[in-house]
């Protein structure tokens, strides 16, 4: 990890200021859409925000000016002010409480399947390509293939504005949670590397018999990881049904000893859930909670299913949910009753899970999606307005998530999605529609600034993280290899309920 550079804001001092700052924060409760915002940051701090004024400009340059990046300077017709008034929304950098780094190779691919065959077929045979062919792999491309999949998941996030992370590092990379680090702390962004684990109903190749490789594990990177910026290691034990007591009860004493959260695929699909309950007799919640799994530092990815007794628990407990509703639909999962969880007072947010199941890091889609199903679930237009499924992306997971970020504020991390409002879908964005118009109107691609801990890594939507451009070429020759592979590849069924199928 010490050879990797560390990237630092280009200046000392930066400055946006746009038609209209949306900062969802305790500080500007009063102001919910300010017009004609700004946002000045020190460093990876914001400084100050508010309602821009000839006076606090003709101060900021006055002050700031020896060593401040002007934000759109002139990248539109209109930019040739000293700070100008960009035709944009500033927000902050949206934050994503459940995802993967790995799965960026395989997007698009074994499409049309429930998640077991998905896993199947397509997660565990990437897998197996780069055990088998990895020296091949890597000889070719003079790197770790997982290490261009990791890069190339930055380089998702960023473009849609996500500037915070939670990546659940699961199956075979957990093996690889250096490389992880090394492609966030290159890129700027901010991440919780969720390490994975599994001792039962999975790929027998990597089953952590004794569970003390989990936590072994988990010791390890740790260390090797422990001057990383922007960065934490916590355990992310993979999946509820692969994942034995004695695995669970050690990574979960690992996280009260670190004093961290805890991360776990819980409930996602239908039948698997079934399966799960019928083979060892109690729901996951109730399993995890026999084992004292269940507090408020563990966070459930998905939950689709549970019943009545199952959220009551979860909400007792103090658990937080992460609804992935992209993935959810795609793989024709299910989608959970999260009305019924926020009026049982659980924390909620919205994520949009790995790039192999959702096939893009969308999240302002995935806020969307959410809204919509709980809609059209209730009968009620009046569920999950713009502003809520926005904090949903932003204020709620970064609070979940224990980070400095998803509100604009003095104090909080300088993280900032900037989006276009020239683009036609956009047009007209007023003061009393530029929230709704986020949510209902954009489609995800209108992020044109992004500034992650004071760095700008979207400029004028070119994203400006070294070596992107090398990162996607490598990206197609890879799936490309792994596409040449397929047609000799071992027909594996080894996970969860189809294991059992199997056997
Ligand atoms: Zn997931």
């Amino acid at each position: 990890m010490s050879s990797v550079p560390v990237p630092q804001p280009q200046t000392q001092f930066l400055v946006v200021r746009a038609d209209f700052l949306v900062a969802l924060s305790d500080y500007h409760a009063d102001e919910e859409r300010i017009v004609d915002g700004y946002v000045l940051c020190e460093g990876d701090k914001i400084k100050e925000s508010g309602h821009f004024t000839t006076e606090i400009g003709d101060r900021i340059l006055k002050e700031y000016g020896h060593s401040l990046t002007v934000i759109g300077k002139n990248q539109e017709e209109n930019s040739s002010e000293d700070i100008p008034r960009l035709r944009a929304v500033i927000l902050p950098g949206f934050v994503k409480a459940h995802g993967h780094d790995h799965e960026s190779t395989i997007i698009g691919l074994c499409r049309d399947v429930p998640l077991t065959d998905w896993l199947d077929g397509v997660i565990n045979p990437f897998n197996h390509f780069l055990l088998q062919e990895g020296d091949n792999v890597k000889k070719h491309f003079g790197k770790h293939p997982n290490l261009i999949a990791y890069r190339k998941s930055r380089l998702d996030d960023v473009s849609y504005g996500i500037t915070s992370s939670l990546t659940h590092h699961c199956n075979f990379n957990k093996y690889y949670t250096d490389l992880l680090v090394q492609a966030n702390v290159e890129a700027g962004t901010k991440m919780i590397a969720a390490i994975g684990s599994q001792d039962r109903n999975y790929d027998p190749k990597i089953l952590d018999i004794p569970a003390e490789k989990a936590t072994d594990r988990l010791d390890h990177f740790s260390q090797e990881c422990r001057d990383a910026p922007r960065t934490q290691i916590i355990p992310g034990p993979d999946q509820v049904f692969s994942n034995s007591a004695e695995i669970l009860r050690a990574e979960k004493e690992w996280a009260r000893e670190h004093g961290t959260l805890i991360q776990i695929h819980s409930a996602e699909e239908f039948n698997t859930t079934q399966w799960f309950r019928e083979k060892y007799q109690m729901t996951e919640i109730e399993y995890l909670d026999s084992i004292g799994f269940l507090d408020e530092n563990t966070i459930l990815a998905h939950q689709v299913h549970s019943t009545p007794s199952e959220i009551d628990l979860i909400a007792k407990r103090g658990v937080k949910v992460v609804h992935n509703p992209l993935a959810n639909t795609i793989l024709g999962s299910g989608m959970p009753d999260i009305i019924t969880m926020l009026e049982k007072g659980v924390q909620v947010a919205i994520s949009t899970d790995g790039s192999g199941s959702a096939d893009n890091q969308n999240i302002i889609a995935a806020a969307r999606c959410a809204s919509q199903y709980q809609r059209a679930l209730h009968h009620n237009a009046r569920l999950l307005p713009a502003k809520q499924v926005l904090e949903m992306i932003t204020r709620v997971p970064a609070k979940m998530l224990r980070l400095n970020a998803g509100q604009i504020a003095p104090g909080f991390d300088a993280d900032l999605a900037v989006l276009d409002l020239t683009r036609i879908n956009m047009i007209p964005t007023t003061k009393e529609n530029v929230i709704e118009n986020i949510i209902w109107a954009a489609d995800g691609s209108e992020v044109r600034w992004v500034i992650a801990n004071g760095m700008v890594l979207r400029d004028n939507y070119q994203i400006t993280i070294p070596g992107a451009t090398q990162t996607l070429q490598e990206m197609i020759e890879l799936q490309r290899m792994y596409l040449d592979y397929l047609p000799t590849a071992k027909k594996i069924i080894a996970t969860g309920r189809r294991a059992t199928q199997s056997e």
